[in-house]
């Protein structure tokens, strides 16, 4: 029988895969980072340009790990402990895999409709890939929803979602994220603090542009 006591101590590794870090991604990251640090797990974020200035809200925040090394460098010798979490992948993550695999790797990019498989640049490196269930997820709900699994082993189709919830932008307008996200305790999807504001921002501009 699996056991049933959280497992800690686990990586979870976002290799960023962006030329940029935008604001979208930084708010992901700042999120995974806080409840990575809360739940006794370790977040490093990989392969960041040497050049790339961080932005402000990751600079020392706590329990985040900035690598300019890739992931294929930093674990040469633990390849066979690296679960990918792919969207492609033919099996579904499971609460056993937490026994097998030690670290987590996830591809740091921006999330696109329809999905353009940039996971792909990480799962021709060979990793072994699982699947958490047939829909698109932001990369903060994908760590948050496998940190569930293989720490508090709760079963991928036990957790309850939020698919393409609309966001009320404005008083007369909403807008459908094409993700799905975990369904929070006020019954509005978990995302990370700021995203709301952004969402709203990003918006706005985008009616100015069709202005
Ligand atoms: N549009 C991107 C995916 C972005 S989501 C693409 O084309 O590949 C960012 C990351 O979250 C992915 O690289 C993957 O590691 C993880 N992820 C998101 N949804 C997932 C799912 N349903 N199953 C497994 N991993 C997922």
């Amino acid at each position: 029988m699996a056991n049933a006591a959280p497992s800690a101590g686990k990586t979870f590794v976002v290799e960023h895969l962006d030329p940029e870090l935008e604001a979208w991604s930084s708010l992901e990251y700042a999120n995974i980072a806080k409840e990575c640090h809360s739940s006794g797990a370790r977040f490093l974020l990989s392969s960041v340009p040497q050049s790339l200035k961080l932005p402000q809200n990751l600079q020392g925040a706590e329990g985040l790990t900035v690598e300019n090394r890739g992931i294929e460098e930093i674990y040469a010798a633990q390849k066979d402990k690296v679960c990918l979490l792919d969207p492609a992948a033919s099996k579904d993550l499971s609460p056993e895999d937490g026994d097998d695999f030690d670290i987590f790797l996830f591809g740091g990019i921006l999330g696109d409709d329809p999905p353009r498989d940039r996971t792909s640049e990480l799962r021709k490196k060979g990793y072994q890939g699982r699947r958490l269930g047939p829909i698109q997820m932001t990369t903060d709900t994908a760590v948050r929803v496998t940190r569930m699994i293989v720490q508090e082993r709760v079963p991928v189709d036990k957790i309850v979602y939020l698919d393409h919830p609309e966001i009320k932008v404005s008083k007369n307008e909403t807008t459908e994220m094409p993700f799905r996200y975990v369904k929070g305790a006020d019954g509005g999807p978990i995302m990370p603090e700021g995203m709301m504001d952004l969402i709203k921002k990003d918006s706005e501009k985008g009616l100015g542009d069709l202005l």
